[in-house]
């Protein structure tokens, strides 16, 4: 099944010191950092979330949180610059395969840059072999991942 983002907001929320704004060019429009590549950006805000961006309760509560994120209702709380947000925003995925036990404990997951999040030494063991197998990211990569974890006795949801 592919990811589906549930726009909590959740990855967002230490980003301040990663997405930076320089300068501000109209009320709208900010020049802008992706700290983490280096990467300059110019970002409007979404026409239809001014509104949200304008009441700055969030970020004043939030202070690590990304500049741009904020709730956009109905428990959502999203980016307000999503048309212009970088591509590593746009195309991050927090989670791409839940990793259970045999018994249906779940004893970790992987997220959309294949790295591990677990606590489980042998499962990191097995990982830690099936990644010498592999040399970079995309569908194969990850179908060779969620192959070797059931080889290895798990249940990948
Ligand atoms: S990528 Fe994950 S953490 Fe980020 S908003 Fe979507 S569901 Fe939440
Ligand atoms: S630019 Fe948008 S998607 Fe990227 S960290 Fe900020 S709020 Fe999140």
């Amino acid at each position: 099944m592919g990811f589906e983002c549930r726009i909590c907001g959740t990855c967002c929320m230490y980003l301040g010191d990663y997405i930076v704004i320089e300068k501000q060019t109209n009320k709208y429009r900010f020049d802008c950092c992706c700290i983490s590549t280096g990467t300059s950006f110019s970002a409007e805000v979404d026409p239809d979330k001014r509104d949200r961006f304008d009441d700055t309760t969030f970020p004043d509560q939030n202070p690590t949180a990304c500049r741009f994120l904020r709730p956009l209702g109905e428990g959502i709380i999203g980016c307000t610059i999503h048309t212009d947000s970088p591509a590593q925003c746009k195309y991050y995925r927090c989670r791409i395969m839940d990793i259970f036990s045999l018994e249906g404990n779940e004893r970790g997951y992987i997220t959309g840059t294949l790295a591990l999040h677990s606590s489980d030494s042998s499962l990191r063991d097995a990982y830690d072999t099936i990644m010498k197998g592999i040399s970079g990211p995309g569908e194969e990569a990850e179908e060779q991942i969620r192959a070797g974890l059931i080889k290895a006795g798990y249940e990948v949801r």
